[in-house]
């Protein structure tokens, strides 16, 4: 028995597939590593390069390791690109979403953990948002994790496929393994830490005129060790017999982009320059979450809730990895266990 984790070289998946490791689960790791990396996986972990959208390899996987439950975390996620590129959105977020449950149906694989995010609920009326506020997304990503989240909350009886979807505020920080590495680099925190490290001049500031008290926008950062600790649970409540359900995941406190700046300015102890840039699109002012369902569900509780050790842990990974991953795979000529073309 296995668990599937498609994506699981990324940045939020290669914590959650070291935290399920620890657990003593066989794992499988699926990715295409179009945005994900070969030395993100644990070493002793299955890897798979394969796309999540070739059917036929997904049945063979679900078969050959007895797959028993899926996790899924390879989604475009990138709120600007979906507005210019909203095609690529869905096809990828939802289309390929729906062969995978139905490559699930037929290996009658029913438990399914997705990574949805706050997106779901667009400029919300109230924060910290309730996990049962109303979905109105603001941007092509938010629409398709609302509509896959719908799409799932249908195959629940149906279809026989039982799932948790969770949905991710601002994941940010790192373990002492494995950290964040996307190219190009879109996220606030690996910015300013870029800058503070050198490799930047200036971090711009998208927008000051927003209703905030500083002017600049406001997110829930949650720690990615946090956000695996959440993957386990669910994983483990659909496994006593658990139902469809969603959670909303963040700490429950809102920071500042200037909050984010000044506290790596501490960490770093140097200056970190910053220039006003224009607001981008689809960002709303303020997204903070209330996590009460899982708390009380799931007895789910962030261990990281100081800004500064969120970030701490973020400088202390990048110091130990300058370049990333890239240096590491070029030295090591790292391949996949199994690689389909
Ligand atoms: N942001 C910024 N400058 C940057 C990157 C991000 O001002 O170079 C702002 C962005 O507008 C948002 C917040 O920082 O308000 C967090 O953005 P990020 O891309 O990290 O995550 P998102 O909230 O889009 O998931």
């Amino acid at each position: 028995m296995s668990v599937l984790v498609i994506g699981g070289a990324g940045y939020v998946g290669s914590v959650v597939v070291e935290r399920l490791a620890k657990t003593g689960r066989k794992t499988v790791v699926l990715d295409n590593l179009s945005t994900g990396h070969r030395e993100a996986v644990e070493p002793h972990v299955t890897f798979v390069e394969g796309d999540a959208a070739n059917a036929d390899l997904l049945e063979h996987l679900m078969r050959e390791f007895r797959v028993q439950s899926v996790m899924h975390f390879c989604a475009l996620s990138l709120v600007p690109e979906s507005v210019e590129r909203p095609l690529a959105y869905y096809d990828n977020n939802v289309r390929s979403g729906i062969g995978l449950l139905a490559a699930m149906k037929r290996c009658e694989v029913g438990m399914f953990i997705f990574s949805s995010s706050a997106a779901v609920f667009g400029e919300p009326a109230e924060n910290p948002i309730a996990d049962d506020a109303p979905s109105r997304p603001s941007s092509p990503y938010g629409h398709t994790k609302a509509m896959f989240e719908q799409i799932l909350r249908d195959c629940s009886h149906a279809e026989k496929i039982r799932s948790v979807s969770l949905r991710y505020f601002n994941a940010a920080g790192a373990t002492d393994k494995y950290g964040e590495d996307h190219s190009p680099e879109s996220h606030l925190i690996p910015i300013v830490l870029d800058v503070a490290m050198g490799r930047r001049e200036a971090v711009g500031v998208f927008g000051r005129d927003y209703p905030t008290p500083d002017g600049t926008c406001i997110r829930d950062y949650i720690h990615v060790s946090d956000l695996a600790d959440a993957h386990v649970r669910a994983l483990e409540a659909l496994e006593k017999g658990g139902e469809t359900t969603a959670y909303n995941l963040g700490i429950g406190h809102g920071f500042s982009v200037f909050d984010v700046i000044r506290a790596a300015e501490e960490i770093a102890c140097r200056k970190i320059p910053m220039i006003d840039r224009p607001r981008r699109p689809g960002d709303p002012a303020c997204l903070v979450a209330s996590s009460e369902r899982i708390r009380e569900h799931l007895h789910w509780h962030p261990q990281v809730v100081d800004l500064r050790r969120i970030i701490d842990s973020a400088w202390k990974w990048k110091q130990a990895h300058p370049n990333g991953y890239a240096q590491k795979s070029k030295e090591h000529g790292e391949s996949p266990d199994i690689a389909v073309s």
